[in-house]
């Protein structure tokens, strides 16, 4: 907290999951001004968009500072991306792999779609930096969550917009294992607790039963994944 804080206001691309509210506390812990994207696109459960103000709610609640740092959130609307095609994601549909290798949770074009959206919302708005939860080390094989793309989309916001801002993912290079590490230095144990507490990541969108690792159905490739990365971190591999 002495450390000094950064002045380009951030922007955070924000779904209410592990990873994003991850991303928002390191940008809270950071940038002297802090603003939440969240997108509308026919997601087939809600749960995600309810979870994302209970999250902000508990974030400003954590810490005074935070709080002051913490400016609107904004909602979007992307609904034309399940109109375009129908995924696990957003229609009713059994989640699997398809032929092409990629779970069929895939979106295509979602990532793209959310840099663009929040490239202009964060131009707008004065916000020098793009904060997203993209990470590649044990990602489920999305290709929009790859460094390259997310570098690719950077230098297409600042030619294409004349943009003086850059893209940080802070998730990129560290296990799901680390990222609770990370939580844990930001914020203690506490922390912890409240993300694992009010972040929603099953894809199927329960949020009946309560795991060690959070809420979930427990099956699907993002409980697992999740599940796996908090038994990693208890068992202090991070
Ligand atoms: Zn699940």
């Amino acid at each position: 907290m002495a450390e000094a804080l950064n002045d380009s206001g951030a922007l955070i691309l924000f779904s209410g999951g592990q990873d994003s509210g991850t991303a928002l506390a390191w940008a809270l812990s950071r940038f002297a001004r802090v603003e939440t994207v969240g997108f509308d696109y026919g997601q087939r459960h809600s749960v995600e968009m309810q979870v994302r103000q209970g999250l902000l709610t508990r974030m400003r609640a954590f810490d005074p500072a935070w709080d002051a740092r913490l400016g609107p959130d904004h909602v979007l609307d992307l609904k034309g991306l399940s109109a375009i095609g129908e995924t696990a994601m957003t229609a009713d549909i059994e989640i699997e792999t398809t032929a092409a290798g990629l779970p069929n949770t895939f979106v295509p074009g979602r990532n793209l779609a959310f840099f663009v959206m929040g490239g202009a919302l964060a131009y707008r708005r004065g916000l020098k930096v793009l904060v997203g939860g993209m990470c590649e080390t044990d990602y489920s094989g999305y290709p929009d969550c790859r460094r390259d793309t997310i570098q690719a989309q950077e230098q297409a916001l600042r030619l294409g917009m004349e943009w003086d801002g850059r893209i940080e993912t802070p998730l990129m290079d560290i296990t799901k294992a680390e990222s609770w590490a990370l939580v844990e230095r930001i914020g203690g144990k506490p922390l912890v607790d409240l993300i694992n507490e009010h972040t929603h990541t099953c894809y199927r969108g329960e949020r009946g039963a309560r795991h060690a690792w959070g809420y979930g159905c427990g099956t699907c490739p993002a409980c697992e994944l999740r599940a796996r990365g908090w038994a990693g971190y208890v068992a202090g591999e991070a």
